[in-house]
């Protein structure tokens, strides 16, 4: 299996981790543009930059980077811990894949986050973090959206 480049766009608000086809699409529609030393820069900011990947086919889910999306979940901005360990400000709506849908509606939190974590650990096989770790922040952060979570869904 190919593991898909990954890029931080350095957003107006805060850093995005994208993947290559999403960040290529961003740069081609003129939204995102690399400096002199190959990094990604973007005026607008990590919502607005989720809704034009959304509303072109090409957002990822907030919770695995699954693609498609397929529900949005209303969510208020809060700053919570990252799946690095460090703070990071989530702002607004999250978006999910179908089987990340199928565990929050069914409130399967533990599932949720070992499937996240699988998908992580498939992204990025030498990632320097051990799965139990990291399944263990993505379940406190998991825990944090469902408490900033405004009961809302759409279908995307
Ligand atoms: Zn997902």
């Amino acid at each position: 299996m190919q593991v898909p480049v990954r890029y931080v766009v350095h957003a107006a608000n805060t850093n995005l981790t994208l993947p290559a086809a999403q960040v290529q699409a961003l740069l081609d529609a003129g939204i995102c543009w690399t400096d002199g030393q190959q990094r990604i820069h973007s005026s607008h900011t990590s919502a607005q930059l989720g809704e034009w990947s959304i509303a072109h086919g090409i957002g990822v889910c907030d919770f695995c980077s699954g693609q498609p999306i397929v529900a949005r979940y209303g969510c208020v901005n809060f700053t919570g811990m990252g799946s690095d360990g460090r703070p990071m400000k989530f702002f607004g709506d999250w978006v999910a894949c179908a089987d990340c849908e199928r565990f929050i509606d069914a409130r399967q939190f533990s599932l949720l986050s070992a499937h996240c974590a699988a998908a992580h650990c498939k992204r990025i096989p030498r990632s320097r973090i051990a799965k139990t770790q990291l399944r263990q922040r993505i379940s406190i952060l998991h825990r944090q959206f469902a408490h900033h979570a405004t009961g809302e869904k759409r279908a995307i």
